[in-house]
């Protein structure tokens, strides 16, 4: 199982698609809804409980998640060393990662970085300086030893070109990154729709720049015989190598990927924080074989794309705060993913049967952090 440690609801960022939207989304929607709004700023259960919680599991994986996690260096440290995890992993705004001793850093299997870009649309949605301060400690944990895997997580929306983003990160100068995912920002906020032009853009812009995307990825496996890591591609091009059919949610939300709030209360993604009716138990008692699974409902048990889909998200499908029209325009961008992917698969299985790349360059840690769907 994987589980994302929310150290702490607390963020040393105010970036638009979460705090901006935090102030202007007033429209409470979640009126019928249980929630616990009064979560401990940090965590309150100790690191032996996660550690039982984790032994009872040979392939346990531990993320840890916030707010911003780096904010709890001193829980974090107890924990690595007090739990025996198959592998660490962090999901970091990357602006206090100077403060963790590379004792500790290297021994990340994965960190997940938030950088939206270039440094003008990193520092357009996170502030500005967070491009350079985020760089600058890359740059140092590297020199420092970590050879883990270092995923640019880029969140996504209407000042985003995807195709000259996702090209700049794996091509610049200044840190260039072989570990790139996306995620949209679409479906968790409730009254952004209507001031955002969400629609319009996917159509004409995000949905073009993913297909000359997907085009450039098998260029790079034609030219340099290198399949990059862009895990979007990466994952459903290897259902499709694979032949494999998923109808899970690929980010294992609610059935392999569970997240752990600050009380100790476990949930099936960070996103659904508070949300009473869907805890599945408790870090002190749970056996993590044994959680509750929670999967999609309607319109995703309805759709033929939901093989290659899995869901998208549990957290849109249950609260479906953009409505049925809007949610539909998402799917757009799926159904557009998947046909970017599938239609350079004869490329790709001539490459192979050529020899030239093959089947083991598609594998990855799976729940890994990156959802495979934007
Ligand atoms: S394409 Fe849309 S409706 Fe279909 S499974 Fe994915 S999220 Fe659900
Ligand atoms: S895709 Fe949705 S359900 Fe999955 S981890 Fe992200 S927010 Fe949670």
């Amino acid at each position: 199982m994987f589980f994302q440690v929310i150290l702490t609801t607390s963020c040393n960022s105010e970036c638009r698609y979460c705090y901006g939207e935090a102030l202007e989304d007033m429209d409470d929607d979640s009126a019928d809804l249980d929630v616990d709004y009064d979560l401990p700023r940090k965590i309150n259960y100790s690191a032996d409980q996660l550690a039982r919680l984790c032994k009872q599991d040979p392939y346990c994986v531990l993320t840890f998640y916030g707010g911003e996690p780096l904010l709890c260096l001193e829980e974090m440290k107890q924990i690595m060393d007090k739990t025996k995890p198959q592998f660490f992993m962090l999901q970091t705004n990357g602006l206090l990662l100077d403060r963790l001793e590379p004792d500790y850093v290297n021994r990340f299997h994965t960190i997940l970085v938030s950088v939206d870009g270039d440094e003008m649309l990193t520092d357009f949605y996170r502030g500005p300086g967070t491009f350079r301060k985020v760089i600058r400690n890359l740059r140092l944990i590297t020199d420092n030893g970590f050879r883990g895997e270092l995923i640019a997580r880029m969140t996504v929306m209407e000042n985003t070109d995807i195709y000259k983003q996702v090209k700049w990160l794996l091509e610049n100068q200044e840190f260039p990154f072989s570990s790139v995912h996306w995620q949209l920002n679409a479906g968790f906020w409730k009254t952004d729709y209507v001031r955002r032009g969400f629609e319009k853009w996917s159509r004409e812009d995000y949905n073009i720049g993913v297909r000359k995307l997907a085009e450039l990825w098998v260029d790079k496996m034609e030219n340099d015989a290198v399949v990059l890591r862009l895990y979007p591609f990466l994952g459903i091009a290897e259902s499709l190598v694979s032949g494999e059919k998923e109808a899970f949610l690929r980010c294992g939300g609610g059935w392999i990927n569970y997240a752990i709030q600050t009380d100790g209360q476990i949930i099936p993604c960070p996103t659904m924080w508070g949300m009473k009716a869907h805890y599945v138990g408790h870090v002190t008692a749970a056996n993590p074989l044994k959680l509750v699974k929670e999967f999609v409902s309607e319109p995703c048990t309805d759709c033929a794309n939901l093989k290659s889909c899995g869901g998208r998200c549990l957290y849109a499908n249950v609260m479906k705060r953009w409505g049925a029209q809007a949610y539909d325009q998402v799917c757009d961008t799926v159904r557009n993913l998947v046909n970017a992917v599938a239609s350079q698969m004869p490329r790709i299985d001539n490459l192979m049967k050529k020899g030239r790349i093959n089947f083991r360059d598609f594998e990855y840690v799976r729940f890994n952090g990156c959802e495979i769907i934007p």
